[in-house]
């Protein structure tokens, strides 16, 4: 059994080097496995699943998905803080299947808690309010009611807003609260912990109620490297992603 987990590839369009390494992985690199993980952030923004200005290319990431679905490959999804707002049209165009925010899995037999990682941040008091309130049903309904036009101007405010904070704050306070892991870990009942968000790509392990504890961060994407976590017979990886073209 092989178990592929990805997260925070923050695509756009913009970035098109960062997509194309993204479906030669799904095409060539991932065929074995048996099932993928994007525990969130998969893209760097999104408004809706109507938004018409990068449609196209959109539907090619949607397709390259639904390819691998479409082989067997089942592919499991997690909303991150950037991309909460994909919603049923896009799962269907990529045949993903929805995750809970927090999730535990059977992963070999063992009891496996899946999330994206930004509630584990809890130093950081103004983001955890601002997540309440852009999670809340309600606030997404009105969200997604809103034309295009002002539902970007808004995402636009917010990316602005966000960048200016996290500027301003230590690194530390946006980095995971080890109570909170702890906690959240204790409450589902499990010992081991898989999630992004934090770009701190490593696998921690230590001493949890007197058992062996381990927590996997996902890395990042950039244009040239990706990143996965392997997780099959000879245990839990972190991988390096680059592309395998014809033309290297
Ligand atoms: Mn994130």
């Amino acid at each position: 059994m092989t178990t592929l987990f990805i997260s925070d590839l923050h695509l756009e369009s913009a970035h098109p080097a960062r997509t194309a390494l993204l479906l030669d992985f799904l095409s060539r690199q991932i065929q074995s496995a048996d099932a993928l993980y994007i525990l969130g952030d998969l893209f760097e923004a999104w408004i809706g699943d109507d938004d018409d200005a990068d449609a196209e290319w959109g539907l090619t990431v949607a397709a390259a998905l639904q390819t691998l679905t479409g082989s067997g490959v089942p592919v499991f999804f997690l909303h991150g803080n950037r991309d909460f707002l994909i919603g049923e049209r896009f799962a269907a165009a990529a045949g993903i299947q929805f995750l809970l925010e927090s999730v535990v899995i059977d992963l070999a037999g063992e009891p496996v808690l899946l999330l994206h990682g930004d509630t584990l941040c809890t130093d950081d008091v103004d983001y955890q309010a601002f997540r309440t309130q852009v999670r809340h049903p309600v606030w997404q309904t009105q969200m997604l009611a809103l034309p295009l036009a002002q539902r970007r101007a808004l995402a636009g405010q917010l990316r602005e807003t966000s960048r200016q904070a996290t500027g301003q704050k230590a690194a530390e306070i946006m980095d995971v609260n080890q109570a909170e892991v702890e906690r959240v870990m204790r409450h589902h009942g499990v010992r081991r912990l898989i999630h992004g968000h934090t770009h701190r790509p490593a696998i921690h392990n230590w001493t949890l109620d007197g058992q062996p504890a381990r927590r996997a961060v996902l890395g990042d994407w950039q244009d040239e490297q990706g990143s996965v976590l392997r997780c099959d017979e000879l245990g839990w990886r972190l991988e390096s992603i680059v592309r395998s073209g014809a033309d290297q």
